[in-house]
């Protein structure tokens, strides 16, 4: 069934178009790939489906519900209990520790301190980062604290995981093996992935992938006269 739907989006930054009638339609549990050209519009499209940004026209519906037409607090409330993120520089918060970083989106959700950091530290184990629990983001390198990021996005069991290009920053390798945890940590708990890059080899992770181009999703190549 599908979990979350874009259809025939548009929206423009002042004068510059970025979406231009895009739609895609998410399956639930589904790990799907949006490509595409640097400037196409997936990250547009990407903050729209999450509910950052609100399109100009067309509607996104999230679990059979309009998301678009709702308030700018009811969306940060789906944001904040239903969605995780994970984006390209894992932008953890340098004055928290690692541990602190993970547990952050319990804390906001008002799970209890202790028990918050007793379910983010359940992560660094299953991510290969033991004993990081106190580092702060600048002791931790790119690897590292990108798998922290995704321990962050995933900790909350996020019915929607949101992924902006996240091993963009790492080099290939590093990056394949971020992918790997995301890919089965994401299964592990039944978590749909909308995973932006435009990396076919990181692509490839996914269960499907959407090409976005001119700002429309699986648009056909420009005929060259
Ligand atoms: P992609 O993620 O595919 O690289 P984006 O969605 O970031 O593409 O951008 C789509 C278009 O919108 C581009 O032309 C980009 O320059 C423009 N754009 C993106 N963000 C902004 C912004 N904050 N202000 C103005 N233009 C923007
Ligand atoms: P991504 O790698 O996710 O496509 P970018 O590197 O294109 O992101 O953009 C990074 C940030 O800059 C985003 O917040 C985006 O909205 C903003 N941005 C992108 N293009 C423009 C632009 N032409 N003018 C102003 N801001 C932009």
């Amino acid at each position: 069934s599908v979990v979350i739907e874009a259809r025939d989006v548009t929206f423009a930054f002042g004068q510059t178009p970025a979406l231009r009638g895009a739609s895609v339609a998410v399956e639930a549990g589904e790990i799907l790939a949006i490509m595409g050209p640097s400037g196409s519009g997936k990250s547009t499209l990407l903050h729209c489906l999450a509910g950052i940004l609100v399109p100009d026209s067309g509607e996104i519906s999230f679990a059979g519900a309009r998301l678009d037409t709702l308030a700018e607090t009811q969306r940060s409330s789906l944001r904040r209990d239903r969605f995780g993120f994970v984006f390209q520089f894992g932008q953890l918060v340098p004055e928290l520790t690692a541990v602190e970083n993970v547990a952050l989106p319990l804390l906001l959700s008002g799970v209890r301190r202790t028990s918050a950091l007793e379910r983010a530290k359940a992560w660094f184990a299953r991510l290969g980062l033991d004993g990081l629990e106190e580092r702060r983001s600048g002791e931790l390198s790119g690897g590292q604290a990108q798998r922290v990021a995704l321990a962050r996005g995933l900790v909350a069991e996020p019915q929607l995981l949101f992924a902006d290009e996240p091993t963009g920053a790492l080099d290939s390798l590093t990056g394949e093996q971020v992918m790997d945890l995301l890919v089965s940590a994401a299964r592990e708990q039944g978590t749909t992935v909308i995973l932006v890059t435009h990396e076919a080899r990181i692509a490839a992770y996914a269960d499907r992938e959407v090409m976005v181009r001119d700002g429309r999703v699986n648009a056909p190549d420009r005929i060259v006269s």
